[in-house]
Parts: C-alpha cells; sequence; structure tokens
C-alpha cells in the first residue's frame, strides 16, 4: 500500500520489469474527472515526454477506467498507472540550490505543456485551490487552539483579502498541477550537488487558477525545513521563471500564496485530524509546515518580493534608481557627514577584505583593541586624518552569533560591508548631510554590533524618501532624541563612540544609504550574506554618492573563481585536480581555519602540511627574517643548517644520526633508495600495497597507489607488492594474529627476488598508511617485517612523510608506534609548515656507503630560509604541546566519530592514533561493500557546511581526517 490522502494506492511489483501503481479512486471522484486526468498525462506524454509523470495503463478491453463492482453493491473505479522512478524531494534533503533550481524549471515547462489545455472538470471549487484559500482559513481556523497559531493564519487571511484577492481577477489563469509537494515531487541523478527534479505524481489536485500558484506551491514545500526559506522559495522562482516567464504582478503575490498554501494546509490538517484522528499521512506536513510559517513571518514581504524579482532578473527594488539619481543630481545640496575634508585632510583606505595584508600585525583571532591601534598608528603614520572602510567590501570580521546563525551553511554567513566606515577620534562630530527627522534609534549593544544607533529618514521636496543610517555613535548621542525629531541639514546627529559602547569597535562611523527599511527601525542590517549581495547592495546604494570621498579603489576581490578555472583549464596541466564539487578560492589561512574570498571562514579538519597551523605567526616570522638576511646554498657554513640539524636528529632513536636536507617527500624518498642502493648493492624493493612515496618517475614504479590506478602501468618486475596490513578490509582482520600473517609476505616476496636471482634493496613503507585509506598497521607488522628484511640484509625505510612530527599524538615519529627503528626515515609535509623543506634521516654506517665520490648537492635544501622555518615548526611544537594536544583531542574525535557510527550503519570503521583518523563508509557492514560516492557526498556536504575534509582509499570510500595540530576540542 503507498500512502495516499483519499484514493487507496498499491504498488505492483512485477518482478522483472517495471512496477505500476494500482489507484483504486475515492467514491468522490467520479468518472469523468478521472478521465480528465487520464486526458492530461496522455497530452504530457505527448508534448512533453521528457517529463517523468505517469502513464495510462488499459485494461485488456482497453479500458482507461476499469468498473469494479464491490461488497454491498458498491462500484469502485481503479486505474493503472507507471511507476515513477525517483527518491523523493522530502527524502532528497539536504536540498542543494541547484536542485531547488530544477524543481521551480520542472514545474515551469509542466505548466507551459498545460498551458491552452482546457477541461471543463477542473474548471472547480476546491478547497486546495488557492483562490479560496480566504474561505477555508476562515472555515477551520477555529480548531487551531494556539492563540499565536491562530493569530499566524488569521494574519495571512486578512493579507489574502486586502491583497491577494483583489488582484486575482487580473492574474493569467491555466490549468495546473497544483501539488507540488515534497511527497509528490521525484528527484534523480542525487549527488552532492543535489541532482534534479525529473517527475511529479499525484494529479488529484489539478485545478483551473492563477497560474502563478503553481510555483508558489512548490515553493511552499521547498522551504520546509530550511534556515533560509526566503533564498529557497527564491531558487525555486528563478526556476520556474527561467522557463515559464512570470510577471510583476505575479511575483507580487507570491510572498502571499506561499504563506496561504501552508496557511491552508496547517487548517486542513486541523480539520481532518478531528474527522478521522487515526490517518497519520493527512498531518505528515503539517509540524514543518508551521514552523516554516513562523519563519516566514518573519520575513519583510517587500523584501521577499525584491528577492523574487532578483530571481526573476528584475531590478529588485525599483525606487532604488530614483534615489541614486537623485543623490547624484543633487551632490552640491549634500553637506559633510563629519569634519575633516576628505579632499584636503588626508583619507587612508584600509583594506578590510580577508585577503588583506594591512593588518597581519593584529594577533589571530582578531583583536578589535589591537586593530584599533594599529589603525590609528597609521594613520598617523600617513598624516590622515579619515580612515575609510569601504562599501561592496567581503570581510571576515563579522563572527559573532548574529552573523553567522547556529546551523546555517557558510554561504549563510554575512560578510558583505553594505554600508562605508568613517574612522575618527572617539567623540568627533557626526553631521546630518541633508535635512532629516529622526526616523528611529537604539543601543545595539552586543558584541560586534552597532552600539548607540541613529536612522535619519529624508524626505526632499520633490524627491524620493531614503534614509540613512549612522552606527557605532557614542552613548550621548541619543540623549534627547525622539522619533520625528527634525534635524536641519549641517546639524549634529551625535559624536563617534569608543570601543567600550560602540559594539567593541575600532571608534568609527558606519555610514549607509537605505533605500526601505523593510519594516525595522533603529537597527538595519550593515552586512549581507555574499550569496544575496546583489539584491541587498540593491537595496543599499553606494554611500559615496553623498559622501563623495575621491581615489576610493572597488574593493579588490581579484578573479572570480570561474574565471580562475577557466585559465587554469588552459594553461594548466590538465592533471592538476580541484578539491569540492563546487570549487573553493581561499584567500587566508590562520591556525586551522581557511576564508575564502568572500570572507567566510572554514573548519580544516585535512590539512596536514601546516601543521602547526596556517600561518603561525612565529614560522611566518622566522622566514621573513632570515629572508631579508641572507638565503644561499650549504656551501657555506652557516649556523642554522647545524642547529636545524642537531634539533631534528634529537628527536629521533640511536641510531640515526646523519641527516640530509631536501625540498620535497618525493626528493627524500628517491634519495633514501639511492641509499639503500649503495648500501645493499641490490635493485628490488618491497612495497605495501595502496603504498604512495612521490611523483618522480621512479616513486611511480614503487606506489601501488599511482601504478595500480588510472594511467598506471602496474608494478615493475623490481617492485613486489604486498597486502595493505590492515585489520578491517584487509586479508587478515583477526587483530592479535594479523600483524604476522601480514609480515609473511614479505617473506614471500624475499623469496620470490631470491628465485630470480636478486636480492631486496629496500622494504619501505607509510608508519600509518594515508592514501591506502587511513590505515592502522596491523600490531607488530613492522616488527616482524623488519627482521625479516634484516635478515637477507636489507634496509628498512619508514616514509613519515605523512604522519610524523608529532601527529600520531602517543609519539613523535609514526614508527615509535610500532617499536620499531628503521635504518632510513624520510620526513616531508609538515616537517615546513607548507615552506619546500624535506629530509632523509639514516645510520652513519649507511651514510658512509652511499659516499662513493659521487657528490650529492641539493641547491635549495638546508638553505638557511628552510633552516628557520624548520626550527621555528619544532619548536611550535614543543611550546604548544602539540604531540599531547593531538593525543587527548584526537582521541576525543575518534570517541566522537565512534559514538556517530552507533547511529549511523554507513560507518564501518572509525580508526587512526591522534590526529590521523579515517572513517571508512560501507553499504553493508557484513560484506564491507565499499560507500565511495556516498563519501564524496559527505566530504562535499561537510565543505558547504564550513568543514574540509577529504576521501581516499582505494575506494574513496575513507573520509580522511588529519587537520593541523592545533585543532581543538571545540573545532
Ligand atoms: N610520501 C608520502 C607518504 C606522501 O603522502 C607524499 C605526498 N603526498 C610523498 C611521499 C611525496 O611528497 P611530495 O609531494 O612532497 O613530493
Amino acid at each position: 500500500a503507498l500512502p495516499s490522502e483519499r484514493d487507496q494506492n498499491f504498488l505492483l511489483d512485477a518482478r522483472s520489469g517495471p512496477s505500476y501503481v494500482l489507484k483504486i479512486a475515492a467514491r468522490s471522484d467520479g468518472p469523468q474527472v478521472l478521465a480528465a486526468q487520464n486526458t492530461v498525462l496522455k497530452h504530457l506524454a505527448q508534448v512533453a515526454p521528457e517529463l517523468e509523470v505517469p502513464r495510462v495503463l488499459r485494461t485488456k478491453e482497453g479500458e482507461d477506467i476499469a468498473a469494479i463492482d464491490g461488497p454491498g453493491g458498491v462500484t469502485h473505479l481503479a486505474r493503472l498507472l507507471s511507476y515513477v522512478p525517483g527518491c523523493l524531494l522530502v527524502d532528497a534533503a539536504p536540498h542543494a540550490p541547484e536542485l531547488l533550481t530544477s524543481l521551480g524549471a520542472f514545474f515551469g515547462r509542466l505548466d507551459q505543456a498545460l498551458a491552452g489545455l482546457t477541461l471543463p472538470e477542473f474548471r472547480r471549487e476546491f478547497h486546495w485551490d488557492l483562490q479560496a484559500a480566504g474561505a477555508v482559513i476562515g472555515r477551520h481556523a477555529g480548531l487551531i487552539d494556539d492563540p499565536a497559531r491562530y493569530a499566524l493564519v488569521e494574519h495571512y487571511r486578512d493579507r489574502f483579502e486586502t491583497i491577494v484577492a483583489p488582484a486575482i481577477p487580473n492574474l493569467r489563469r491555466s490549468l495546473i498541477h497544483n501539488d507540488g509537494n515534497d511527497y509528490n515531487v521525484l528527484v534523480t541523478g542525487i549527488t552532492s550537488r543535489g541532482g534534479s527534479v525529473t517527475g511529479v505524481i499525484d494529479f488529484g489536485d489539478m485545478v483551473e487558477t492563477a497560474t502563478v500558484i503553481e510555483p508558489a506551491v512548490a515553493a511552499a514545500y521547498a522551504i520546509l525545513g530550511k534556515t533560509d526559506p526566503l533564498a529557497a522559495a527564491a531558487r525555486v522562482v528563478a526556476g520556474y521563471h527561467g522557463i515559464h516567464p512570470l510577471a510583476e504582478q505575479e511575483l507580487d503575490l507570491l510572498y502571499d500564496l506561499i504563506a496561504l498554501r501552508l496557511a491552508v494546509s496547517v487548517c486542513l490538517a486541523a480539520y481532518q485530524r478531528r474527522q478521522d484522528p487515526e490517518n497519520a499521512y493527512l498531518s505528515i506536513s503539517e509540524a514543518p509546515a508551521w514552523e516554516a510559517l513562523e519563519r516566514w513571518r518573519n520575513i519583510c514581504p517587500r523584501l521577499a518580493n525584491y528577492a523574487f524579482r532578483h530571481a526573476a532578473g528584475m531590478p529588485p527594488n525599483p525606487r532604488v534608481g530614483r534615489v541614486a539619481d537623485w543623490l547624484a543630481a543633487n551632490a552640491s545640496a549634500i553637506g559633510p557627514v563629519i569634519e575633516p575634508n576628505f579632499e584636503t585632510d588626508g583619507v587612508l583606505v584600509f583594506d578590510l577584505s580577508p585577503a588583506s595584508v594591512q593588518f597581519t600585525e593584529v594577533g589571530e583571532p582578531f583583536d578589535q583593541a589591537e586593530l584599533s591601534r594599529v589603525m590609528f598608528g597609521q594613520l598617523q603614520a600617513a598624516a590622515a586624518r579619515v580612515g575609510v572602510g569601504r562599501y561592496d567590501e567581503p570581510r571576515r570580521l563579522y563572527t559573532a552569533a548574529q552573523f553567522c546563525p547556529p546551523g546555517s551553511d557558510v554561504d549563510e554567513w554575512r560578510t558583505v560591508h553594505l554600508g562605508m566606515d568613517l574612522f575618527l577620534e572617539p567623540g568627533s562630530p557626526v553631521l546630518a548631510p541633508l535635512d532629516a527627522t529622526v526616523h528611529s534609534f537604539g543601543n545595539n549593544r552586543e558584541q560586534l554590533d552597532y552600539g548607540p544607533t541613529v536612522i535619519l529618514r529624508h524626505q526632499p521636496e520633490e524627491g524620493p524618501e531614503f534614509f540613512t543610517l549612522y552606527g557605532h555613535l557614542s552613548m550621548e548621542s541619543l540623549d534627547g532624541l525622539e522619533a520625528g525629531k527634525r534635524i536641519a541639514k549641517g546639524e549634529q546627529v551625535g559624536t563617534i563612540g569608543d570601543i567600550a559602547v560602540n559594539g567593541g569597535w575600532p571608534p568609527h562611523l558606519h555610514f549607509q544609504v537605505i533605500t526601505d527599511l523593510l519594516d525595522q527601525s533603529g537597527n538595519f542590517p550593515g552586512v549581507a550574506a555574499a550569496k544575496d549581495r546583489a539584491l541587498w547592495l540593491a537595496l543599499c546604494p553606494d554611500p559615496n554618492l553623498m559622501l563623495r570621498i575621491p581615489g576610493i579603489p572597488k574593493a579588490a576581490g581579484g578573479r572570480s573563481p570561474e574565471a580562475i578555472l577557466d585559465v587554469r583549464h588552459r594553461h594548466l596541466g590538465p592533471t592538476l585536480s580541484v578539491a569540492y564539487d563546487r570549487p573553493l578560492k581561499i584567500v587566508r589561512g590562520s591556525m586551522q581555519y581557511l576564508y575564502d574570498h568572500l570572507g567566510r571562514e572554514y573548519l580544516d579538519a585535512v590539512n596536514n602540511v601546516c601543521h602547526v597551523g596556517h600561518c603561525h605567526p612565529a614560522v611566518v616570522a622566522a622566514a621573513q627574517r632570515q629572508m631579508a638576511v641572507l638565503n644561499t646554498n650549504t656551501r657555506y657554513l652557516h649556523d642554522g643548517l647545524v642547529e636545524y640539524t642537531e634539533r631534528l636528529l634529537a628527536t629521533l632513536p640511536e641510531p640515526l644520526r646523519v641527516c640530509y636536507l631536501v625540498c620535497s617527500g618525493s626528493e627524500a624518498n628517491e634519495l633514501a633508495l639511492r641509499m639503500a642502493r649503495a648500501y645493499t648493492n641490490a635493485i628490488d624493493v618491497v612495497v605495501l600495497d595502496g603504498g604512495y612515496h612521490g611523483s618522480t618517475s621512479g616513486l611511480i614504479e614503487i606506489s601501488p597507489y599511482k601504478f595500480f590506478g588510472p594511467g598506471g602501468a602496474g608494478a615493475p618486475e623490481y617492485v613486489h607488492v604486498v597486502p595493505t596490513p590492515d585489520c578491517y578490509r584487509g586479508l587478515y582482520r583477526d587483530v592479535e594474529n594479523a600483524g604476522r600473517h601480514y609480515a609473511a609476505h614479505i617473506a614471500e616476496a624475499m623469496l620470490e627476488a631470491q628465485h630470480s636471482g636478486k636480492r631486496v634493496a629496500a622494504f619501505i613503507a607509510e608508519s600509518l598508511p594515508s592514501c591506502a585509506g587511513q590505515i592502522v598497521l596491523a600490531p607488530g607488522f613492522l616488527a616482524e617485517s623488519y627482521r625479516l628484511v634484516r635478515e637477507t640484509g636489507g634496509v628498512c625505510i619508514a616514509d613519515e612523510v605523512q604522519v610524523g612530527f608529532g601527529r600520531v599524538g602517543s609519539h613523535f615519529w609514526g614508527f615509535e608506534t610500532q617499536g620499531v627503528v628503521p635504518d632510513i626515515v624520510t620526513m616531508g609535509k609538515p616537517i615546513g609548515n607548507g615552506h619546500p623543506l624535506a629530509a632523509v634521516v639514516t645510520t652513519p654506517e649507511i651514510a658512509a656507503s652511499f659516499d662513493t665520490g659521487m657528490e650529492y648537492f641539493n641547491t635549495f635544501g638546508g638553505n638557511p630560509v628552510s633552516c628557520a622555518v624548520g626550527l621555528a615548526v619544532l619548536e611550535g611544537i614543543e611550546q604548544d604541546g602539540l604531540q599531547e594536544h593531538a593525543r587527548t583531542v584526537g582521541a576525543s574525535l575518534k570517541h566522537q566519530l565512534g559514538c556517530l557510527a552507533e547511529k549511523h550503519q554507513l560507518i564501518g570503521d572509525v580508526r587512526g592514533e591522534g590526529f590521523f583518523l579515517g572513517v571508512e563508509l560501507v553499504r553493508d557492514r557484513v560484506t564491507l561493500e565499499p560507500a565511495g560516492p556516498e563519501a564524496g557526498s559527505v566530504a562535499n556536504r561537510m565543505r558547504e557546511r564550513g568543514v574540509l575534509l577529504s576521501t581516499d582509499g582505494p575506494y574513496e570510500n575513507v573520509l580522511k581526517l588529519k587537520p593541523p595540530m592545533v585543532f581543538s576540542e571545540a573545532d
């Protein structure tokens, strides 16, 4: 049985071949209505075959509708329809913006196909037709017990009577589906970008009515459960309009029609519950509908209208152009807002964009008092009286809750500045630039809010009304104010507040021009989410129309992500990949955070290169200092080289006492192989399956991750691959004995070499294999393997490029977790915190055998800047206690991931040490069928939510977590 409001529906599963839906009609639907529904379905099959809607099947007698006599002489009307494939929209959450656009587009296409079809059966009075919304709400609202909810539906009924009903007769009309709810809409091709709407079922609510009701109904369900319902609705409208354009007067009604659909839904649910308390399907949308309706009520209807107009490619607020024109035409009538003269007193533009280098000396986390000190210092140095913060500048300054509500996606954070800032001494007067009345004022005292704020209303003669906002004033500025008070041009509005009262900012005036206050008073958004940028800029024109500060450059954004991708495609090797379906343009890093060009913050949970934190100040300072003094090769004596070498070697056990500094992990492994071969006079290498050791020709040949992967040529003869010692998915899963069993394959590999008259030069393994899927080696594996390899004279190389430098928490080096001492250790990635530094450390004995008379020279390796950086990294790990931090916080992270595994069948395994963790996703916990696409979806979804991680392993089904070591418990 399938759920339904009125019919009885059954899914017929025809074992082989397609499925069908048997529909037994409710008795209220007579044969004419059913026949008319069939007519519509057949019409759609013909004119819009790409739309997945049910197809009508016939009885053996050739009938579309079968009349079946039931008990008691009742005749039932039955139809057989094809089953429409796909996932219900309600189950396809989270809904990506693209999915919502496709929802609108689907109904646009449907209505385009239905236009011109008219059937008398659907010219009917019907309680689900929003033309009757006023009557339906009026009839049933009394059943709503909660007075606040009763008032909510009554509010929209009032608006129906005063706004919607009078407009309806003038609207375009057509036959519409009228029920694009999230249980009727079908989605296919679900990816992290959401898939697209391809089908719809249930044509039982069709009616001939105002066409705009169709997108309103779809949007009403699309906003359920959304933190930003207006953005969701605007997506649906954009999609619909793109196919089946809406007129201005239709757009004008959308805000109310969307609310009315929800109001009708909750009223009918209340009524039906009273009739049939057992039928849960009847009120399936009720709780989310109430919640959405309550959120919708908080949206100013005019803002919604602007958003829908914007979605339809129209100017959001037609009045804005008039205000801007008036300001431009009356420039000479506009007086100053502050006393200093922008032409003669000196102005310094502050670049507050996320990529700015102007304030790098200000500590992280960004400290406002420190910022203030630096800003006013810069003003003094530049002999400028005013600092200017720009309009339309994305910033990463807005970190308080009111800018990024909990539970919202990163693109819902507000970062784009809508006013201009004038930084000057506290107490400086702020003047009215035009005659005005006080519209409203208030003290917005939350941290990072405006503090004392005044909004003035301007109504120039023969000009449009508009408003100016003055934020971050002193407390005294509010004394004696009252709404309606006149303030003449040139009179004082207030004075600049100091950091103690102004929301905690460096002293400045935030000045904003507003064309529609959206029913707010005493406060108004001064920053907008980047995705709503165009809409908000269209409500708040450039304040420089009034300030007229000369020579202000536009806030620089650099190239758009699309433009960068385009050049990459044309001029960079096509083998370069980009992370995430929606690529990120990252412009700044700070400790465990990255920031995109729009100022949005991402928690970096995967970048193990910036070990002590992105742009760690001590590392940056060390590099800058040394770079300014000397950078050259190792053929001169320098303290840095020997000091760093001593410090690095102090982290390693005896007899690892000889160091070579190089520039990449690949160089390190290349050198390690050369040494092993020089020492053993042999060629062959034993490697772990799934291993990766570098990008040179020589290392691709010993990296199964590459040679068994796409474009790979398989293992060369001298390379012996042994199974990944993985106790979860691998060959042996009995943890107690697996180490021994896996090591036995090493013995086999040695024999294999011997059979062809060769010997093994080296066994190379990552101490915790990363690319293979964040593997923790079976216990005892390395000890037994090293014993076997050394028995025949081979050398054991530990590749610590991924896991070294305290990442595993319990130990400084990964190999220590297995209780072994390698003959050669290679290091890279974290060693220089992003600076190209790498190293090989070995024993004096091996080093001596490599000294054949041929010099090993590395132009950049061991240069003074690299050594200074390396030293700062070691000091950072030690001073900040990062190894211990990785142990405790890593354990907590792993524990909490383990708790998720109890809730989610998809999580097969949670493993790792310290800050080197893997979460393996499987479709079946018994067969371990890998869930690769799901892992990709999770990584992409996490990116949308502001957390960066990635996937790896042979099936790309392991979520990889290896954050900068400063990742905190709160993170
Ligand atoms: N070894 C391992 C284990 C690695 O993960 C990598 C890089 N991903 C390398 C070596 C090569 O390092 P690089 O890219 O610095 O050459």
